[in-house]
């Protein structure tokens, strides 16, 4: 377990109890009643700390658990509700799928090998391996090939006292982009076919799941039994396309303000301190090499951040953080240990006062999508990279 609270880290984070809450409102009213939401967890919680939001999800009735890994699995286990379900969308080695199976740890099968495995298994232990069957529907990536549904159909119905045939699912390529409109609905379209193949054949799973949050978004057609669900239920958007997408499809014409409001609202807040402050005159350059000149005297302030703690070096002469109230520019390199910002233009910073990485402050917000756009990584990658040792604190 991580430490909530520790007094010599360079940074904190800070969870939103309530953020959650809005999130799983949101995308509840999209999915309606009857559809099951799984949240995604994989990457540490998406960098916000597994531990800290499984807890947050479970009171929020969310009680079914997406990961990649066992690992991953492993660690939800560890502060789960006996009646959470977990599942393993991911890497599971041969050797765990008994941990799993003790354990009722549900997994994705999606080859020949860890079916005949986990049958194996599953003779040897005396208990059912809970399965989800993942096919191919041209994400190319893992899924079971349609060349081989006559041995796995043979397999599991052969072997039912073995299996608990949970689900049939698949994932999407690109779901976020428009530009994928045709692939993802090929794919929509070969999965309702395969399951119809499986069904005819005698094996109907309890839940067929296909859909991630920008399915849910722009394809309500994938929601189908469940849906499994990451970015969005910590308040971000998928893409700024799927964001317009929810607003054209809820009646705003791209006037007025007060429908083009985001109802997601961000779970985490990143935070460290200014660390040094600075004069610098007219030509010089800040930091390693010479990619920032100072086109003025300029003010410049230290902040105990850089890339070994998960401020992308990419954002170098890019990122923006918060200072007292005011948005304020990375300049230079990042460094291992510290970032640098232009505190020209802003009022009264002193050493010790408090800064955003992300997160708000007063009115003024630092999207990750903001400067992940700008520095062409998405949202998921700037999250998932947030270091698991910085201390993270729960509020409401
Ligand atoms: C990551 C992932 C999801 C969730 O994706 P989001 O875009 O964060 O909702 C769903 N399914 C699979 C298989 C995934 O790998």
């Amino acid at each position: 377990m991580y430490k909530t609270k520790d007094p010599f880290n360079t940074s904190q984070i800070t969870l939103s109890k309530s953020a959650v809450r809005q999130n799983v409102k949101f995308i509840k009213k999209q999915i309606g009643e009857k559809v099951r939401l799984s949240a995604v967890v994989k990457g540490n919680a998406y960098g916000h700390g597994i531990e800290q939001m499984v807890k947050i999800f479970e009171k929020n009735e969310v009680n079914h658990l997406s990961v990649f890994s066992a690992h991953e699995a492993w660690r939800a286990c560890q502060v789960k509700e006996e009646e959470t379900t977990v599942m393993i969308m991911g890497w599971i080695h041969d050797e765990q799928i008994s941990w799993a199976i003790e354990n009722q740890v549900q997994f994705y099968v999606f080859d020949i090998d860890r079916l005949k495995e986990t049958i194996n298994r599953a003779k040897k232990i005396g208990q059912k391996a809970i399965i989800h069957l993942e096919i191919e529907t041209g994400m190319n990536r893992t899924g079971l090939e349609e060349k081989f549904f006559p041995k796995a159909i043979e397999l599991i119905k052969k072997n039912q006292e073995h299996l608990i045939f949970e689900g049939l699912c698949t994932h999407y390529a690109g779901a976020e982009s428009i530009s994928n409109y045709l692939r993802i609905k090929d794919q929509i379209n070969l999965f309702h076919q395969y399951a119809e193949h499986f069904e005819k054949n005698g094996l109907t799973p309890n839940v067929k799941h296909t859909a991630c949050s920008a399915a849910v978004i722009a394809y309500p057609e994938t929601h189908m039994d469940m849906v499994r669900v990451g970015i969005l239920l910590y308040g971000f958007w998928p893409s700024r396309e799927t964001f317009i997408h929810h607003k054209k499809s809820n009646g705003y014409d791209g006037n007025g303000k007060e429908r083009s409001r985001d109802p997601l609202k961000r779970v985490i807040t990143w935070k460290s301190r200014v660390m040094a402050l600075k004069n610098l005159p007219m030509g010089e350059f800040v930091g390693y090499g010479t990619s920032y000149q100072a086109p003025k005297n300029m003010k410049i302030a230290t902040v105990p951040v850089g890339y070994a703690y998960g401020f992308s070096r990419s954002l170098s002469n890019q990122g923006r953080v918060i200072v007292n109230g005011q948005r304020v520019a990375v300049i230079g390199i990042v460094n291992m240990n510290l970032l640098i910002i232009n505190i020209s233009e802003a009022k009264n910073v002193k050493r010790d006062d408090e800064v955003i990485m992300i997160g708000s402050q007063g009115k003024v917000k630092i999207t990750v999508a903001s400067f992940g756009e700008m520095s062409n990584q998405l949202n998921y990658e700037l999250l998932s990279r947030i270091p698991m040792d910085i201390p993270r604190e729960v509020v409401d």
